[in-house]
């Protein structure tokens, strides 16, 4: 293979030793630690396993775990009221509440239950507006760890050509917000792009999150591009990406692998989110004028 592979556990590994520096700072400064809360609805595998891995590193990390973990038949009126109630635990300076939600759930709806200044997934309406308007917030988790992976390859973003694949609120969307913010030209290709190959040709840097696997091969890729695969899927050989990393590895200039790319990013940046959110609750309360969560 020619492309340097870029390692997200390491990346992933130097941030969550940042956070937890942070989190003892704060604990000396206040007195206490801050909180993250996981909010659980229902019963499915994947996001139990998640879920445990979040709190596992927050806890990890020095934050205090409040978890709370609904049944499948608790009703949207449960869940809202679980959110309204951290949302005012002043002991909770983050809320994270786990999708997808069982089926009938009203996803933006409850999400919104959450405030802005504890929106650590970066996924409520107010916080998806203020990066939109380029204004300083939390941020989406795996669409900012796909940051921090190019910021790794030491390419200048500015005036580079980025494409997405995909345009998911969760990934596609943000990624390209913060690809916008840096100066890159951005491209958003999604399931209705006609010639997807033609697109991604031209990209200096490729974001794959279009959610199926092995989608994107050496023909899609510019010789010598970044190319960051979010995809992450389970088969009967193991884990593949939205990314076919053998020959894609032979063409691209810098490729994430499968484990071991984006996936700890998302857990490191959701960490670096909880303690900014702290630290700003914080600096509001010795100064109340300060932004909601500045950066
Ligand atoms: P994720 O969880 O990775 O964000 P989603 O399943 O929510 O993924 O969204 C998938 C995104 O990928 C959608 O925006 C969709 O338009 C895009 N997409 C799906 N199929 C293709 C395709 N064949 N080519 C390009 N984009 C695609």
């Amino acid at each position: 293979m020619s492309a340097r592979l870029i390692d997200g556990t390491a990346v992933a590994e130097r941030l969550r030793q940042e956070a937890a520096r942070r989190v003892a700072a704060f604990t000396t400064l206040t007195g206490l630690a801050p909180g993250l809360a996981t909010v659980l609805v229902g019963d499915n595998p994947a996001s139990e396993v998640y879920v445990r891995r979040k709190r596992r590193a927050a806890s990890e990390a020095g934050f205090i775990d409040f978890h709370h973990h609904l049944s499948a038949s608790s009703s949207p009126g449960d869940v809202a009221a679980v959110l309204d109630d951290l949302a005012q635990d002043e002991r909770v300076s983050g809320i994270l509440l786990q999708l997808p939600l069982p089926a009938g759930f009203d996803r933006h709806g409850l999400v919104d239950h959450i405030p802005v200044a504890k929106d650590v997934d970066g996924l409520t309406t107010g916080s998806q507006g203020l990066l939109a308007r380029g204004r300083p917030g939390l941020r989406p988790c795996t669409a900012a760890g796909v940051i921090d992976l190019l910021d790794e390859t030491g390419i200048n973003l500015e005036g580079a050509a980025a494409v997405i694949v995909g345009r998911s609120e969760l990934v596609g969307h943000p990624a390209a917000e913060l690809l916008l913010a840096r100066n890159a030209t951005v491209t958003i290709a999604h399931s209705r792009t006609r010639d997807l190959a033609e697109v991604t040709a031209r990209a200096d840097v490729l974001i794959a999150a279009a959610g199926i696997p092995r989608l994107i091969t050496a023909a899609h890729i510019k010789p010598g591009a970044a190319v960051i695969d979010v995809g992450i899927h389970r088969t009967d050989t193991g884990l593949v990406g939205d990314v076919r990393f053998e020959e894609v590895a032979e063409v691209a200039g810098w490729v994430t692998p499968v484990p071991g790319g984006v996936g700890p990013m998302t857990i490191a940046r959701l960490l670096a989110n909880t303690i900014q959110a702290a630290e700003a609750a914080h600096a509001r309360t010795v100064q109340p004028d300060a932004p909601s969560s500045g950066q």
